[in-house]
């Protein structure tokens, strides 16, 4: 099966799952965005009101900012897949509870396996401790890494800080803008 024929299925499994309340809280599941061969994969927190309403990821402020930092790095969010740990929006945009994200990890883990990218780029320190549950994100962000993740192999991993976080903050939006043109040079190191 294509990688593309993959994720429409896993999509539609997504979309029809009730395994966790976060779906009775919120208009619809927002299962992810991008190509399903993309060689970056972002994985965000979780859907914010904007993204609830238009079942798409990243499409409120920080999207906008995330667009921005894209093309600063010459890609377009049709090139990268974007997704979140958690697919359902928390209600109040409060932080996904542990249990919520260990649920969802199971949708975040098969479409890591279906697209394989190149390079993980987390946003922000709940996406970031999915993978590296030990480490902090003012001590790791703009660092790759290699570690193996239990039923994905190899993974290389980018943590960046969150653009929401970032966004009114005028020295996190400046490391932030500045660990993200490191993507494109971790790319070629591979
Ligand atoms: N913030 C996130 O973490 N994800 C989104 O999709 C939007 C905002």
């Amino acid at each position: 099966m294509s990688k593309m024929d993959g994720m429409e299925k896993l999509n539609k499994k997504m979309l029809a799952c009730k395994k966790c309340a976060l779906r009775e809280n919120c208009k619809q599941v927002v299962p992810g965005a991008g190509s399903a061969t993309a060689k970056i994969m972002f994985i965000g927190e979780a859907p914010g009101k904007k993204e609830d309403e238009l079942g798409v990821p990243f499409v409120g402020a920080a999207g906008k900012f995330l667009d921005e930092m894209l093309g600063a790095i010459k890609l377009k969010r049709e090139d990268v897949y974007i997704a979140n740990t958690v697919k359902c929006r928390p209600l109040a945009n409060r932080d996904p509870s542990p249990e919520e994200k260990y649920i969802c990890w199971k949708w975040l883990e098969e479409q890591i396996r279906i697209i394989q990218p190149k390079v993980i780029v987390t946003l922000g320190r709940h996406s970031m401790n999915l993978f590296l549950p030990e480490q902090k994100i003012s001590e790791m962000h703009g660092k790759a890494l290699k570690k193996e993740i239990p039923n994905l192999g190899k993974q290389v991993i980018l943590a960046l800080y969150h653009p929401a976080a970032a966004l009114y903050n005028g020295g996190m939006r400046e490391t932030l803008i500045k660990d993200f043109k490191k993507i494109p040079k971790v790319l070629k190191k591979l």
